[in-house]
């Protein structure tokens, strides 16, 4: 994953736009960064390793620029490999991986600059240019060549305008009225404009001031594209006054429960019928959106008694035999752009499967090849880390749990029930978020951090949260975290405690406790997480009792 941003108009501030645009999406990627503006001069390009939240240049005047923010894949993290790279009349910027560079990097006697893969890309644009080929087709014959996912932006010297093209990675076109921006996602160019059109896989578009002509990546024809305007707000994609992204979103947690839930009736019961004119579903997301749909199977099994399979996308090819036009899959994915994912609903569809969804960006590539989608609602969710897209989530679930719950005649107020239960949940949360008790969870954590291995257990519903409270330590505090089903820790996991080894124990139910009587035995200090402190917690993080819902009260402090 990484930041691309573009932008061609009528001001001179090109690559101060550019550069802006770009810190807004650094946490996209953020090894090294590179803008290129075409001056009167000729291009400019400045680029470097590190964070692009630095750097403060003065971009020279020019009405057009490229920029990039690097997730290295191909070649070390270095000046001469950040993007862009500039190849003859070339200038590209790429997010994705070329699978088979190396080969087509053999057939050339170019001197390459970099170890990327996307300086490939730019060479063999430019042969083409140099064959007299247009633009346009010069791009489209390369992207022949091309096997795996990308995105690219193309800029060509002596020729007005910017290209892109995608297959797999996400660009968004912004439409002002006499400029034009792309973006790999929507709060870099939110400040100028809400008014979006979306790039689907093969396609190209061609950017020039306020004009924006659309085309097959394959055949070349025009494509008509919907203008769509998107309801999120500039200041939901700012920071404030938060040190950083992730506890910014995890208080926006205040808000953003009840939202996931503000969906009319109608539109949760089209999910519902869509599911029951099937006799197979299978939960398809991966990471925490994973964990989300693994609370998801507790939640329709206990509210609806209805067994929906979860599978992780990058296992689904196992299952794949088993899907066909009686089958519902149901992907979760915060960007729905999951590559993972993608790849599982389109093969689907072709097998007749519906297909439902909940994403968090409402025209997202998952989003519109589904048959029923539902917004998450949770604003633009930053960091890499989700948080407050989880919890929206998994309430949304719970939702469509109730609602399938119910007979054809109770269907409101089993629906009312629901909507109940997440309303006094978002009220608990809403509670719960202050400084204080950020302070409190800190200084717990605090006695955590000195320790190399941490251990998490819940049952039922709150066995998913251990497994997604696992992952998030790992992610971002490097600790070596593994969660369990409470029940299973007596199988094998028991023998690594030691004497002072942290376990985060999910509830307070008797056989919970139980589970936690045995780590103790151990010697492990347990840190229980429950709507009161129960005599055998060392420590205690409250999760107010939130019922049904208890997985999602139980999160918060685990993502603080
Ligand atoms: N594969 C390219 C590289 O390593 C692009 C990576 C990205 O998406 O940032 O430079």
């Amino acid at each position: 994953m990484c930041g691309i941003f573009a932008i061609t108009g009528s001001s001179n501030q090109a690559g101060n736009v550019v550069l802006e645009g770009l810190k807004k999406l650094e946490y996209r990627g953020y090894d090294s960064w590179g803008i290129a503006v075409e001056t009167d001069q000729g291009m400019v390009i400045q680029k470097d390793t590190g964070k692009i939240s630095s750097v403060n240049i003065d971009f020279p005047k020019g009405k057009k620029a490229v920029g990039h923010t690097r997730w290295a894949t191909h070649g070390g993290v270095t000046k001469e490999n950040a993007h862009p790279h500039r190849v003859g009349k070339v200038t590209l910027v790429h997010n994705g991986i070329f699978e088979n560079y190396e080969e087509e990097k053999a057939k050339s006697d170019y001197e390459f600059i970099s170890q990327t893969d996307t300086e490939v890309i730019a060479v063999l644009i430019n042969n083409e240019i140099e064959k007299g080929k247009d633009p346009k087709s010069a791009i489209m014959t390369v992207a022949q060549k091309i096997e795996g996912r990308f995105s690219i932006l193309v800029m060509i010297d002596g020729e007005s305008g910017i290209w892109a093209a995608r297959r797999g990675s996400p660009l968004i076109i912004g439409r002002g009225k006499e400029e034009t921006f792309i973006a790999s996602d929507i709060p870099a160019f939110l400040e100028q404009t809400n008014k979006v059109n979306y790039l689907d896989d093969d396609e190209i578009v061609f950017i020039n001031g306020g004009t924006a002509k659309f085309f097959d990546l394959n055949s070349g024809e025009s494509v008509k594209k919907r203008n769509i305007e998107v309801s999120w707000k500039v200041e939901e994609a700012h920071k404030g006054d938060y040190k950083h992204f992730m506890i910014k979103e995890i208080f926006d947690q205040k808000e953003t429960i009840i939202r996931a839930i503000n969906h009319e009736n109608h539109q949760i019961a089209k999910f519902v019928e869509a599911l029951r004119q099937t006799n197979g579903a299978y939960l398809i997301a991966c990471g925490t959106a994973h964990k989300v749909c693994m609370a998801a199977e507790y939640f329709f099994a206990e509210i609806a008694g209805r067994k929906i399979n979860v599978v992780a996308a990058s296992e689904m090819p196992y299952f794949e035999k088993f899907v066909h036009d009686k089958t519902a899959l149901i992907a979760v994915s915060q960007s729905g752009e999951t590559a993972d994912v993608l790849e599982i609903l389109e093969r689907g569809k072709k097998s007749g499967a519906k297909i439902l969804s909940l994403t968090n960006v409402e025209s997202s590539s998952i989003a519109r090849i589904s048959d029923v989608h539902l917004p998450i609602q949770a604003g633009p969710e930053k960091a890499v880390a989700s948080t407050k897209a989880t919890t929206a989530q998994m309430a949304l679930m719970l939702l469509c749990a109730y609602a399938d719950g119910s007979g054809v005649d109770n269907f409101e107020e089993s629906v009312n029930k629901g909507r109940e239960v997440l309303r006094t949940t978002a009220g608990n949360i809403n509670d719960l978020l202050n400084p204080r008790y950020e302070e409190y969870i800190k200084d717990v954590a605090e006695k955590i951090v000195q320790h190399d291995n941490l251990f998490i257990v819940g049952r039922g519903a709150l066995y998913p949260i251990a497994l997604e409270a696992a992952i998030k330590v790992q992610e971002v505090s490097y600790i070596h975290a593994q969660g369990f089903a409470a029940g299973e820790i007596k199988h094998g996991p028991i023998a690594l405690i030691e004497e002072g080894t942290p376990c985060i124990v999910l509830g307070d139910d008797p056989e919970t406790i139980s589970n936690a009587t045995e780590l103790k035995a151990r010697g492990a200090i347990i840190i229980g997480v429950a709507d009161k402190k129960h005599a055998i917690f060392d420590e205690w993080m409250k999760a107010p009792n939130c019922e049904q819902a208890q997985s999602i009260s139980a999160l918060i402090p685990i993502q603080i």
